[in-house]
């Protein structure tokens, strides 16, 4: 009798790894505005005033953030019966519509069984290390290097891929099919 099989889930970031960087605007700026400057621990920073949550709402309009292809045929590739695919996203609530819309204008809705975004505001290494275990993830794809380490740090038994231009999805392709 054939074996069951066990279903593989597989989460993935979101920003950097599905949705792209609004154009025009440097990497820098935008790593500048989202972590704190150079310091020894991982640190985001959240935007407390109103000004700045608009500002950062607004650069999500669906319309400036452009889908990273590749990587979402790749992930359509993965959608089958041996799969069972999540987003874990840092994003905080605030971003909780855009973050719908962007998925729905995209025809992404149905791909993933379900959608966390960081509703707690919590750092988003940790709120991504909590989801990873309640989930019981066996792969992450993450685009922040320094998150990617900390996350296979604390668990040893997954896998966590880094995602880049220069590693996208595809690069990964064999441990899958
Ligand atoms: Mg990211």
């Amino acid at each position: 009798m054939e074996e069951e099989r066990k279903i593989i889930r597989i989460g993935f970031d979101l920003d950097g790894v599905i949705v792209g960087k609004p154009p025009l605007v440097p990497k820098g700026l935008i790593e500048f505005l989202v972590k704190k400057p150079a310091n020894a621990s991982l640190h985001f920073r959240f935007p407390k005033s109103c000004l700045e949550q608009y500002v950062r709402k607004l650069s999500h309009f669906y319309l400036f953030r452009p889908p990273l292809r590749q990587n979402i045929n790749f992930i359509k590739k993965l959608n089958s019966k041996k799969y069972e695919l999540y987003i874990v996203s840092g994003r905080y609530s605030f971003l909780t519509s855009e973050t719908d819309c962007w998925l729905k204008k995209r025809g992404l809705g149905n791909l993933f069984k379900a959608v966390f975004i960081n509703l707690g505001n919590e750092q988003p290494h940790l709120f991504k290390e909590r989801i990873i275990k309640e989930l019981n993830l066996d792969y992450f794809f993450e685009d922040d290097e320094e998150t990617k380490e900390y996350l296979q740090e604390r668990f040893k038994e997954k896998k966590f891929f880094l995602v880049s231009k220069k590693f996208p999805l595809p690069f990964y392709e064999n441990n899958f099919f």
